[in-house]
């Protein structure tokens, strides 16, 4: 069984012109969408009516990577989306607080679990979504609570970076992956911040070599910000099979 991915969205926190923040479909062969940031919805009900998504995974909170389960929500509660299963919501831990808290300031405190089957993943604790085995790591991104992602069938593996500051563990992340689809949002890296939080492209390609990886996707890169040719760059619309 191969493994296929979708790049739905694929901007950094600024949208990309015309583009859909980050969310990516895998499909092997259910359907697990890693991320889900504004854009992403409209984007899936391009091509069907309501998503039929088994399971979603939220790396982090920041808006970009989660933003779209807002009207998610208004979609199941009023649309055409209360035709559809619940999809399962995989959390970095607390994330079913977080969006109680959000949920009172949204619409509702329970908002959230009333539209997806809410779940809270563990750094390193492998678990399965979609038929999938999702291995959530947790990597640094400036001062938030963010996790890198990496995916696995009988067959293939997918490493996703989420949002990430160079680390040992973004290496442990993509080590041997089929594919790394990793954020390259800097042009350099010396003008991130303190602590750092994002990765320049030479950072990413350095940490998939040191991965022995196989193939390099770079994503989250602002459209204004050229990138070397001979590199792979993602953009919304992308479809691939590992
Ligand atoms: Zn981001
Ligand atoms: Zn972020």
């Amino acid at each position: 069984m191969a493994m296929k991915l979708t790049v739905i969205g694929c901007s950094p926190a600024w949208p990309n012109p015309g583009g859909a923040h980050s969310g990516y479909l895998v499909e092997g062969p259910r359907r697990l969408l890693l991320d889900c940031g504004p854009g992403v919805l409209p984007r899936l009900r391009a091509s069907e009516n309501w998503p039929r998504v088994d399971a979603i995974v939220i790396t982090h909170f920041h808006l970009d990577h989660w933003g779209d389960l807002v009207p998610w929500v208004w979609g199941t509660m009023y649309g055409l989306g209360s035709e559809s299963a619940q999809p399962e919501l995989w959390l970095p831990p607390g994330g079913a607080d977080h969006l109680a808290t959000l949920g009172k300031r949204l619409g509702f405190p329970d908002m959230f679990e009333r539209t997806f089957r809410l779940r809270q993943y563990e750094d390193a604790t492998p678990f399965e979504a979609a038929g999938l085995s999702v291995t959530p790591l947790q990597l640094p991104h400036y001062m938030l609570e963010t996790y890198g992602l990496r995916v696995a069938n009988a067959r293939r593996t997918l490493a996703y970076s989420g949002d990430a500051a160079p680390s040992a563990r973004l290496v442990e992340l993509a080590r041997g992956a089929d594919l790394f689809l990793c954020e390259a949002t800097l042009e350099r890296g010396e003008l991130d911040g303190e602590p750092r939080g994002h990765l320049a492209a030479d950072e990413a390609v350095a940490a998939h070599e040191e991965a022995g990886a196989k193939r390099l996707l770079l994503t989250h890169r602002p459209a204004e910000l050229d990138l070397d040719p001979v590199l792979e760059r993602a953009y919304d619309g992308l479809e691939l099979e590992l």
